[in-house]
């Protein structure tokens, strides 16, 4: 399967041909991966940002969002002595918010490094590289960071992060800093063609990535784009699968939003289609519901919840940590 990359029409596909590319994507990543599918944590620990994308509500222009940061040692209590018993790694999540980073984010990698045997991961945005540096000397090992889109000229004008160019260069340096750089792209923003959605798979394929993920565009509430049709859920497992079929070795996650593209049936969908993580929101409520990703009635992905869905697919949870599973591979 190296070298395949998939055709435009895969994206289009309904009825048996859908179900047969989904069965394909699925019997790829059953091959790769066995059954085990990685459960993570997440904490999104600040919903400052400076970015300004017009898909999120979080942008620096929504004056209406109350604003927070997490405190560091009620989120060290519950993740040291109170998480889920799944759970093999963590991910900490902010919006691009470097006063968090340094005050919330790096202490918690350093506890949790001290305190506990999760592998870490970070989704901060572009941070300086002495922060990024300092992060990972504390033990971080993953970053998160989405291409979002690799269309240029739609990347500029839905404002999202920075310049498409820098977003990239920012990847390959964190690769070449020894990280374990996972992505992503979103699939069915409003003024994104066929054509477009494909570059997505051209980049993906030419970056130095351990992982990418595909999130449906959700018209969120509180953001220009708010009005807006959201992605449909076909598309968007195509586009998964299509990625798990280019690249069979990859880390590509169950996102949160397939609960929005596709209610009731979503996000098991996504496991049927090669996802091979899951994540449990493990956020305090007080910040939850001002973590404005999408809607402010979040579905909250709860341990019970993501080991229901594993279950039901016939899947397993992994014992392995996710960075214990890169650590073998690289070393
Ligand atoms: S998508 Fe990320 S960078 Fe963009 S506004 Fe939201 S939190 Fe900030």
């Amino acid at each position: 399967m190296d070298g395949w990359f998939p055709e435009i029409g895969l994206l289009r596909v309904e009825g048996d041909e859908q179900e047969a590319l989904h069965g394909r994507a699925m019997a790829v990543a059953r091959e790769r991966f066995g059954r085990r599918v990685f459960v993570r944590g997440v904490v999104e620990v600040s919903n400052y940002c400076r970015e300004n994308c017009h898909y999120c509500g979080m942008r620096r222009d929504n004056r209406a969002l109350e604003r927070h940061r997490a405190q560091v040692d009620s989120l060290v209590r519950m993740l040291v002595e109170d998480r889920p018993a799944s759970l093999t790694d963590l991910n900490i999540q902010a919006g691009e918010d470097p006063v968090a980073a340094r005050e919330v984010v790096l202490p918690l990698v350093q506890a949790l490094r001290r305190e506990t045997s999760l592998g870490i991961s970070v989704c901060l945005g572009t941070l300086s590289e002495s922060l990024t540096g300092e992060l990972r000397d504390a033990g971080a090992t993953t970053y998160i960071i989405k291409f979002e889109l690799a269309d240029a000229g739609l990347y500029r004008r839905l404002q999202a992060p920075g310049t498409l160019e820098e977003r990239i260069r920012h990847i390959r340096w964190l690769a070449g800093q020894g990280w374990n750089v996972s992505s992503g792209f979103i699939a069915g923003l409003p003024g994104q063609t066929e054509e477009s959605l494909m570059e997505n798979f051209r980049l993906a394929a030419e970056l130095p990535l351990i992982g990418c993920s595909v999130s449906p565009f959700v018209p969120g509430d509180e953001t220009p784009l708010g009005g807006s049709e959201g992605a449909g859920l076909g598309l968007t497992l195509n586009a998964m699968a299509a990625l798990r079929l280019m690249r069979p070795d990859w880390v590509i996650p169950a996102v949160s939003a397939l609960n929005l593209a596709g209610p009731g049936n979503g996000y098991r969908r996504g496991l049927r289609t090669g996802a091979n993580l899951c994540t449990i929101n493990l956020t305090p409520d007080d910040l939850r519901e001002d973590y404005l990703l999408y809607k402010r009635d979040r579905f909250i992905m709860t341990e019970e919840r993501i080991l229901e869905a594993i279950a039901a697919e016939g899947l397993e949870p992994s014992r392995e940590s996710l960075e214990g599973f890169l650590c073998g591979i690289a070393g």
